[in-house]
């Protein structure tokens, strides 16, 4: 073989850049130190994911996937992530989806972060990082494209697949690729365990996770984003770079064994303080260490944080 070829090969796959994530903030001003670490979130999810974002030619009208978004008009080159920071429900801490997905391969044009500006002030660098690597997760599409409903694109075409199975009374993820990166971890389920929303890791089988549901999110850290989120990008049609994967486990027992044997996890130190009354939101609860959900008796619960009344107080973090 020629070494123009060869040469030209290689430098291929060694200039094959990452795929890029832009985001653009909205609302209000986040402070230079928090703008890094929603820039270095981007960073380290579009490094996950080896094939490319294809640019698309777009002209979207204002508010078109959320009240609040300017209009956009010309090519992406990068998927494009408005990140809105404002006043959200004191129990929601943030929220992500994808907007308009592209015809043929269901994978979004771009999408939106909701960011709860209540507590974002309080919040480590670490659980601003851990947040919105869940969140730009979820605009890719993992835990929001999982089922067909969702699954429209931008012309109207609908896709059968469906990642989600309910199995008695129990939901479980069974794309091919996460399934087999359960069962390589020693997984035994019929899939993945899911929490009810079908859009995270069960908190409860699967605990701390970086798309694991509230009762698997422990602050302090940012979660690992494992084989199984690896593999739940795959099954929605992105290549990945398997070599990203952080080391983890499937909890033996409870997610309190799982974490304590994670050393890099909530290193015992200041005992948690807890404002008078309650805390103000659950991001407040979060920064302070507080384990979620609080139940009610508990130190820091406050019925405003309980917003279905069953006395559990910031199930629904995110
Ligand atoms: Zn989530």
């Amino acid at each position: 073989m020629s070494c123009l070829l060869l040469c030209w090969t290689l430098l291929g796959h060694a200039g094959a850049a990452s795929f890029g994530i832009e985001t653009r903030l909205l609302g209000r001003p986040l402070t230079a130190q928090q703008q890094a670490t929603v820039r270095e979130a981007a960073d380290r999810v579009g490094a996950l994911i080896t094939s490319p974002y294809a640019p698309v030619r777009v002209e979207i009208a204002a508010n078109d996937c959320d009240q609040g978004l300017p209009k956009v008009q010309g090519t992406l080159k990068k998927l494009l992530v408005f990140v809105v920071v404002k006043r959200l429900g004191d129990d929601v801490y943030a929220t992500g989806m994808p907007c308009d997905l592209r015809d043929g391969s269901y994978l979004p044009v771009y999408g939106v972060i909701d960011l709860n500006a209540d507590g974002l002030s309080e919040l480590a660098r670490e659980d601003l990082l851990d947040t919105m690597i869940h969140e730009l997760l979820h605009v890719l599409g993992v835990g929001t494209l999982w089922e067909a409903e969702y699954r429209v694109s931008i012309s109207g075409d609908t896709d059968e697949r469906s990642f989600v199975r309910r199995v008695g009374g129990a939901l479980y993820y069974t794309g091919p690729h996460a399934l087999a990166a359960y069962r390589t971890l020693g997984g035994q389920k019929p899939g993945v365990p899911l929490d009810p929303d079908a859009g995270h890791w069960s908190g409860r089988a699967v605990c701390a996770e970086i798309l694991s549901g509230a009762a698997g999110d422990f602050t302090g850290r940012v979660n690992p984003v494992s084989v199984l989120t690896l593999g739940a990008l795959e099954d929605l049609g992105y290549r990945v770079n398997r070599a990203g994967a952080s080391s983890f486990k499937l909890p033996q027992g409870s997610c309190a064994a799982q974490i304590k044997k994670d050393a890099s996890v909530n290193p015992p130190g200041a005992p948690m303080r807890v404002p008078q009354g309650g805390f103000a939101t659950c991001a407040a609860a979060r920064a302070a260490g507080a384990s979620l959900p609080i139940r009610r008796g508990q130190p820091g619960y406050r019925v405003g944080l309980d917003g279905d009344g069953d006395g559990l107080a910031c199930e629904t973090g995110r």
